[in-house]
């Protein structure tokens, strides 16, 4: 159980970052400024899980090393591991590829700046769910491409709807992003709505980016279902995925973009002229991921639903709504429920600074309003309910403030 250390306290020169909105950075950098002086904070903040990646996936990296693996490797990957991949996608009920249609990624997050590099022309429309992953945004903007946000709210647990989607489309709409689950929702567009929002892709003749990142780990009865897999969107889909969050694997920086070869070939251009490939020893350890026992995934999605559990008795016990956390591993909960006339924002730098537990705020994510924080499961279940009573002190500090009378 480790925390990464990281210290990004720069002030950079706007006139410096042309291509790249500052504020949702500004923002980290205030939260971790606040916890840089504090001892014991509890950080429910960052997407990256405590846990460790399981034993025979680092010995498989390790293996790999001594055997060589320590070059390049082909710019799209190993062939082992796309078709390895390309195996898994349609053992779990996904489209079927060749290998040539897998492309390995320095990470899921470098395929969302490949998509958009590649398929974007400045001016042309891709819709984006809010709130989001937001390197979605950065990367569309990046292409100068216009992002057309889709805002979400508790009226449909954060979730997608075709419905919500049509009447953004217009003639320069070109690419569609569907992340299910989602971040920092937690939330799960249930089947039927994918259907519904595929139908709408191909009736628009739309590219699907579907960010399916956190498809293993759902809840109850959630599952999200492959896109690529329902008629007539194989063609239009694009898949990302990765190894960072079913396997605990962050650090090693290996995802993946499935499609068809048209879309991947000019995309495998890119990534080679980003990184020319992805690490060897990563690429080796993600084979061993998907080949070896997948006892692991089942272990840590019931750890994390025990954490979930954990987070959402301790806000019922404040009185905290929270839309229904169904998969990925966070709980984004309402702080406007509260009725403490405060912004989310506010509550969390408070939070840090006397409760030491740190969560982000919605509009991190692009949420339009700031009511909301994304708290993550990434802490065992006694740090977690540390953490909920720190909150909950802290929420009765606020009500203890606005029961006091006025001078
Ligand atoms: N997609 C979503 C929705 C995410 O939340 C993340 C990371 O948090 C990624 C993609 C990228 O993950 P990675 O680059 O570690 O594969």
């Amino acid at each position: 159980m480790r925390e990464a250390n990281i210290t990004t306290s720069i002030d950079i020169d706007p006139r410096l970052a042309r291509r790249v909105k500052l504020s949702d950075g500004a923002l980290i950098t205030r939260m971790l400024n606040i916890s840089e002086g504090l001892e014991d904070v509890i950080r429910l903040g960052r997407g990256d899980p405590d846990l460790d990646t399981p034993e025979h996936i680092i010995r498989a990296g390790q293996n790999a090393l001594e055997n060589g693996a320590t070059h390049y490797t082909h710019p799209q990957g190993i062939e082992p591991l796309r078709a390895a991949i390309a195996e898994n996608i349609r053992a779990n009920g996904g489209a079927d590829y060749g290998a040539d249609e897998v492309m390995i990624t320095p990470g899921g997050q470098q395929g969302m700046f490949i998509i958009a590099l590649s398929l974007l022309d400045p001016g042309d429309e891709i819709i984006v769910p809010c709130p989001a992953y937001n390197p979605y945004q950065q990367a569309a903007e990046m292409s100068d491409a216009v992002v057309v946000k889709i805002p979400m709210t508790m009226e449909t647990n954060f979730t997608l709807t075709a419905e919500m989607i049509e009447p953004h489309i217009t003639e320069r709409s070109k690419i569609l992003v569907l992340i299910n689950p989602n971040n920092p929702t937690g939330t799960v567009t249930p089947p039927d709505e994918v259907r519904k929002i595929a139908e709408l892709a191909r009736k628009h003749d739309l590219i699907l980016v579907s960010d399916e990142i956190y498809a293993r780990l759902t809840f109850g009865n959630s599952t999200a279902i492959a896109v690529a897999a329902l008629p007539g969107m194989r063609e239009r889909t694009i898949t990302l995925s990765g190894f960072s969050k079913a396997y605990a694997m962050t650090g090693w920086r290996v995802g993946y973009l499935a499609g068809p070869r048209e879309l991947i070939a000019p995309m495998s251009e890119v990534n080679h002229a980003f990184a020319i490939s992805t690490a060897a020893v990563s690429q080796h350890a993600a084979l061993a991921a998907l080949t070896g026992p997948q006892d692991c995934v089942e272990e840590m999605r019931q750890t994390y639903d025990a954490r979930r559990q954990a987070i959402c008795d301790g806000l019922d016990a404040m009185g905290m709504g929270y839309a229904e956390p169904q998969g990925a591993f966070y709980v984004y909960a309402n702080v406007a429920s509260l009725g403490l006339g405060i912004t989310a924002s506010a509550f969390c730098e408070r939070l840090l600074a006397e409760g030491r537990v740190m969560v982000f705020p919605g509009i991190m994510y692009g949420d339009h309003t700031d009511d909301f924080v994304r708290m993550s499961m990434t802490q065992p279940v006694d740090r977690i309910n540390t953490a909920m009573d720190r909150m909950a002190s802290v929420v009765e500090s606020y009500r203890a403030e606005m029961r006091a009378p006025a001078d």
